[in-house]
Formats: structure tokens, C-alpha cells, sequence
């Protein structure tokens, strides 16, 4: 199986003004047509940077992915890097040149001669015309690698790699497999629970798994490579099912299923409304319940814990309405959560502690009242 990279380039990545999502959505994609990335760099706008980068790169993988840099002004150095990588000049095509100059057409503008250096490519180059855009990527192939230069436009970069270059990696590499996995959301244990129950699983090598703690919410992900998706999937079943009947009721959910969606999937389906009354907590609870589909929502922030007390004690629970008191204390370096929650079916309360970095509090709480109330509705 071939070993990819990907390169991102562009100073504006490295400066933190935009976020890399190209990098993101090449490993999906590469993931999916069974291509094993190991490495993905950020790099600014450097032709020298960029060349050694790329010269290093194609010592170690045989698939090298650039993305951006490839538009019509001098510091656009994408073109003049791999060439130079490559030992190669740069060569103008003249068929790139027609189909830029056709496409400033179609807009009823013209190509400038900025524009025309787009139809450089390096010398001995597999041209790749850009249909939804003006920057043609190009292939360049080393004796025991492949770069290919996608252009930084997300939408650009996605069209070419779904209709040209993945296309050209599964004819290369002769690819018929595929790479895909699935992630178990589970809440109310901790890591070191859950690795306890699926350490063995942990040591497989197909298909894979691997835990990720959230403060609160632990991911287990299982990846499996298999020569097709149908293959990919049962092999995922199998082990999905072991990991629910170790784990029980602490699995709440399945990739992009939340906490958040879960409760409100069940509060929309007794037609509950709710009400939190919150002491201690910052925004990150009330942040989340906002990007949730709920009929109505109360969320009143309570500035003293004696407010709390009485606030429980004199709530009377209304037909539809379920009630959530919530205090965040903080003792030295502890937090404990107190949750009181009055539904019309029940009332009930829990105190929970978390001793892990104070600046993950926020979060913890969040998670920890998203599963009490999951549980309890
Ligand atoms: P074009 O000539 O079509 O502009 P380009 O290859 O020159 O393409 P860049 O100039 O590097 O691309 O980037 C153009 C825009 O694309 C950036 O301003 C940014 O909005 C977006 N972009 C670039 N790289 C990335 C990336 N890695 N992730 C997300 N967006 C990106």
C-alpha cells in the first residue's frame, strides 16, 4: 500500500489567519481510497522551503499532495519549488494557456499576462486542467513518487482531487482497498475505565482501536483497512458490538452524534421543554444547548450558590417541563459539580468531581450534565 504526504502551503496557514481544513479533507479521502498518510506539514510561501520539503518527501512516500500556491502572482511560489525539487525548468503549455484565456471568457474578462504564468508547469509534467477555477495543478512523477499539486481553494482543490486525482492514484497504485472507521461516543467513565475494559481490543492490528479522552466524554475508534467498503464495515461491526456490550449504557452515540443532540432527540420527543439554573459554570454548556434544535430553552445564570439551594427547594416541576440545578464549586484544585434535576416523571441529584487542569473544568461540566441528563429523561 502506498504512503502519502500531504503539503500545505501558505503564510496565512502558518500566521494563523486561515485554518488548514485542505489538510482535513485530503486525509478523509485519502483514508477512504485505503492510501496510508503518515506525514502533513504546513510550510509558508518559500520556493527554497517548499523544494527541500518536497525533495525530503519523496525520499520517504511515494504519494505527495501540495495544496495551494499555485495562483497568478510572484508569490505564488508552488510551480517554480517543484521544478526545482524535480531539477527541471518550467514549461509553458500552450494548451493551459488556451483553456485559462477560454475561462476568462466565459466570465467576460480577460487573462492577464499574471494569469499566463499559471501555464507554466514543470518541465515533463502531467497537466491537470482545472475546470472550476484558474490554476491548473500538474503531476510530477519521480522515479518511486508522485507529486501532485492541487490548487488552495478548497472547492478547487476537492473537485480536482475527486475527479482527477484519486482516479490517477487507483490506476498508479492499483488501489481496491479502503480505510474506514467509526467512533463510539461514550460518557460516564473515565479513560482509564474504559481502557480497563477494552485493553485487549487496544492490541488487534485489523481492525484497529484507540481511545481519546474529551473531559468527560471518551471516543473509541475503531479503523479498519479491508479490500472493499462492504469488507471494511463488517469487520467494524464485529468489533463494535464486543465494545457496546462492554461498555453498556456509557456508549451514547456513533461519529457525529453529541451529547447535546442526544438529549435533545429525547426532550423533542416527550415534548419536554427545559430550564437550567446555573452557578459557577461559564458559557460552554449554554453555547452548546444554542447550536441544538430545542423548542424552548431557559438557561439563567445564578451568581450566588445559596441561590441554588432555594431555587431546587422551591421549584415546582411543571407538566412539561424538565428543570436542571447546576452548581460548579471549585476547592483548591478540585471542582465538584452538584446536578439536581426535577422532571415530571422524577427529581434527583448527583455531585460529581473532577481533578484533571482547572482550565478543562468548563468543558468536564458541560459533558457531565449532558450525561446526567441523557440518563435521566
Ligand atoms: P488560486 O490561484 O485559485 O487562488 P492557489 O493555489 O494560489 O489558488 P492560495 O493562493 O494558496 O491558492 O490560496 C487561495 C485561498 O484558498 C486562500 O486565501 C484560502 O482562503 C484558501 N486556502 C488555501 N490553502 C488552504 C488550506 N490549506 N485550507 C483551507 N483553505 C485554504
Amino acid at each position: 500500500m502506498p504512503i502519502a504526504e500531504i503539503i500545505a502551503i501558505g503564510t496565512e496557514l502558518l500566521l494563523g489567519e486561515i485554518q488548514d481544513t485542505n489538510t482535513r479533507h485530503l486525509a478523509l479521502r485519502l483514508r477512504d481510497a485505503g492510501i496510508d498518510l503518515y506525514r502533513a506539514t504546513l510550510v509558508g510561501d518559500n520556493a527554497g522551503r517548499i523544494s527541500k520539503l518536497i525533495q525530503e518527501a519523496v525520499q520517504r512516500s511515494q504519494i505527495v499532495i501540495t495544496t495551494g500556491g499555485l495562483g497568478p502572482t510572484v508569490d505564488d511560489p508552488t510551480r517554480e519549488a517543484v521544478a526545482l525539487a524535480a531539477g527541471v525548468e518550467l514549461e509553458f503549455k500552450s494548451e493551459l494557456w488556451q483553456q485559462i484565456q477560454e475561462r476568462f471568457k466565459r466570465f467576460n474578462r480577460l487573462a492577464t499576462d499574471n494569469n499566463r504564468r499559471q501555464a507554466y508547469i514543470p518541465a515533463g509534467a502531467i497537466a491537470v486542467e482545472n475546470p472550476v477555477g484558474t490554476a491548473p495543478s500538474f503531476i510530477v512523477e519521480f522515479p518511486d513518487c508522485c507529486v501532485i499539486s492541487l490548487p488552495g481553494v478548497p472547492r478547487e482543490m476537492e473537485h480536482l482531487l475527486e475527479y482527477n486525482v484519486l482516479p490517477y492514484l487507483k490506476q498508479r497504485f492499483e488501489l481496491t482497498g479502503t480505510i474506514k472507521a467509526r467512533v463510539i461516543h461514550v460518557s460516564g467513565l473515565g479513560e482509564s475505565q474504559v481502557d480497563e475494559k477494552v485493553a485487549d481490543l487496544e492490541t488487534m492490528k485489523n481492525p484497529t482501536v484507540g481511545l481519546l479522552a474529551h473531559n468527560g466524554v471518551v471516543d473509541v475508534r475503531v479503523t479498519a483497512k479491508a479490500s472493499s467498503q462492504e469488507e471494511a464495515d463488517q469487520m467494524i461491526a464485529g468489533v463494535v458490538q464486543t465494545v457496546l456490550e462492554r461498555l453498556g449504557d456509557a456508549v451514547f452515540g456513533y461519529d457525529a452524534d453529541t451529547l447535546e443532540s442526544l438529549c435533545a432527540q429525547k426532550l423533542n420527543t416527550q415534548n419536554w421543554t427545559l430550564a437550567i439554573y446555573a452557578c459557577g459554570l461559564d458559557t460552554e454548556l449554554h453555547r452548546r444547548l444554542q447550536h441544538i434544535a430545542l423548542p424552548k430553552l431557559i438557561f439563567e445564570t445564578l451568581e450566588d450558590p445559596l441561590e441554588f439551594e432555594t431555587l431546587k427547594k422551591q421549584y415546582s416541576a411543571g407538566q412539561q417541563q424538565v428543570a436542571l440545578f447546576l452548581n460548579l464549586k471549585k476547592e483548591d484544585s478540585k471542582h465538584t459539580l452538584t446536578t439536581h434535576l426535577q422532571s415530571p416523571t422524577k427529581s434527583l441529584e448527583e455531585v460529581r468531581a473532577f481533578g484533571g487542569p482547572p482550565l478543562n473544568a468548563p468543558i468536564w461540566a458541560a459533558n457531565v450534565t449532558l450525561d446526567f441528563l441523557r440518563r435521566n429523561l
